[in-house]
């Protein structure tokens, strides 16, 4: 999903890491590039330049944070720029109506329509602990009905059958009574589309939407159209009042263009998005995690926004001071480190949020988590004030009195002790390194030493 807009603005990005800050010079060479890469994923031009206007407003104005280098500092712009223009948090259907709730699907025809009626039935059934109806009012092609009673008939929905001699209207409130009758919570009404949009179209459908009333109008569009997405759903937006978009065949849009325009063009909020032609494949859409993924970072700019509010950055720069004189990182240091990342919710916590860690068994997460960091810091405690200065010192006998001291094994001081001369050479190559940077390689540590 939206593989090469992540492809340009990852390597647009990537570029800013090697320079010491954020420069007028290097943001604007870095907006262009972000620039062309959002036109090139077919975002509409008026969300381009307001989105480059207001990231580059932001890092101009950002007095950088000296946990975070530049390519960092403008993710995190870039990023919450996204989510903005995606609509910021995920809209929720809205289903508060007298039962049953009527859910009207629009949409040119090809765009998904009859297919997300029944992922959508199935959402609602599983999710939402919904009893929910279906039906057609798609009277051109009795294919298209056929279509929808399989897929009802598949997912157990209650299917309200229709032929194409009767009007849509009709079809819909015999529906909508039926379901009356049977206590649904919700009906949702597949309809006819077209190619393009045409007055004829136009009038049937808003003549169903006044008769029937429903409380959610669903713009269903094939995100590969990009940015003629967000026109065609403004210009049935002025026909009939839109609750809400969905998204269809982001599975195989490269691009993203669809994604980025729709809100900021039409106002109305993308609340699903399917990611395939199987009924599971529909997500709710959530801005945020969106974004991310279009930044290719798993949940990445929370880790970095953690860092930023939680780490203690007069002992970050203390130690950072300490160390670039060339003093070496003692086991106080690394009680210090270790209490921060206790502070931030553990290695755990964070993995979580890393790229590629998804997919890590909780198991194996727990085990590098807290637990670890408290004996870690029971070994340092049990060590004495001039033993945590030269670990050097730390032999046979006084091994074995720490060990006994915390109530461990004389393996975990053994293991503690080479964690610290491994972060003590790591901080070494960061010698004028920062906090960001610090954390990096604590976590880089972390996994090498477990997985
Ligand atoms: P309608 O004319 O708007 O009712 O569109 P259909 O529901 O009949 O879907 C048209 C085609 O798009 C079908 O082949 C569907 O399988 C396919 N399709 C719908 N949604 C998705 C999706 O999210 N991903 C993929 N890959 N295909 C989809
Ligand atoms: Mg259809």
């Amino acid at each position: 999903m939206f593989d090469n807009l992540t492809d340009r603005l990852g390597s647009t990005l990537k570029n800013l890491k090697g320079q010491g800050k954020l420069t007028e010079s290097n943001i604007k060479d870095t907006m262009r590039e972000v620039r062309m890469a959002l036109l090139e994923a077919d975002v509409a031009l008026p969300v381009v330049t307001d989105f480059v206007e207001k990231v580059k407003q932001g890092a101009l104005g950002k007095q950088v944070q000296s946990s975070l280098n530049p390519g960092q500092a403008l993710i995190k712009l870039v990023q919450a720029e996204l989510v903005s223009v995606m609509g910021e948090a995920n809209e929720e259907l809205n289903l508060n109506a007298n039962p049953p709730a009527i859910v009207l699907m629009a949409g040119l025809q090809g765009a998904g329509k009859t297919t997300t009626v029944a992922k959508l039935g199935r959402w609602l059934k599983q999710t939402k602990k919904k009893k929910v109806g279906v039906v057609s009012a798609d009277i051109y092609r009795p294919a298209a009905i056929k279509q929808l009673q399989t897929l009802a008939n598949d997912l157990d929905l209650v299917f309200f059958d229709s032929d194409i001699t009767q009007k849509p209207v009709d079809i819909a409130n015999n529906a909508i009574d039926a379901a009356k009758k049977q206590f649904l919570d919700v009906v949702i009404v597949d309809t006819a589309g077209r190619l393009h949009i045409d007055d004829e179209m136009m009038g049937e459908i808003k003549e169903l939407h006044a008769a029937i009333d429903p409380v959610e109008t669903l713009f269903v569009v094939d995100s590969m159209t990009g940015q003629d997405a967000a026109n065609t759903a403004k210009a049935f937006d002025e026909a009939l009042p839109l609750t809400g978009v969905i998204l269809t065949k982001a599975d195989g849009d490269a691009r993203g263009g669809a994604a980025l325009s729709i809100r900021h063009i039409t106002g109305k909020p993308i609340k699903f998005i399917g990611t395939g032609e199987k009924t599971d494949a529909l997500e709710p859409f959530h801005p945020d995690r969106v974004a991310s993924r279009i930044l290719g970072m798993g949940d990445m700019l929370t880790l970095i926004e953690e860092i930023e509010q939680k780490a203690d950055k007069k002992k970050a720069d203390k130690l950072a001071r300490k160390i670039s004189k060339g003093k070496s990182f003692n086991l106080d240091d690394f009680k210090d480190q270790l209490l921060q990342m206790q502070n931030m919710g553990g290695v755990g916590a964070m993995m979580d949020k890393l790229p590629g860690m998804g997919n890590v068994p909780q198991g194996v997460k727990e085990g590098v988590d807290d637990k670890m960091l408290a004996r870690q810091i029971a070994v340092i405690n049990s060590m004495t004030l001039q033993e945590r200065r030269f670990p050097d010192l730390i032999k046979g006998n006084r091994k074995k009195r720490i060990a006994a001291g915390c109530g461990q094994e004389l393996q975990d001081v053994n293991r503690i002790l080479k964690q610290h001369k491994m972060m003590q050479k790591m901080m070494k190559k960061f010698a004028k390194g920062n906090m960001a940077n610090m954390m990096r390689g604590i976590k880089g540590n972390m996994r090498g030493m477990r997985m």
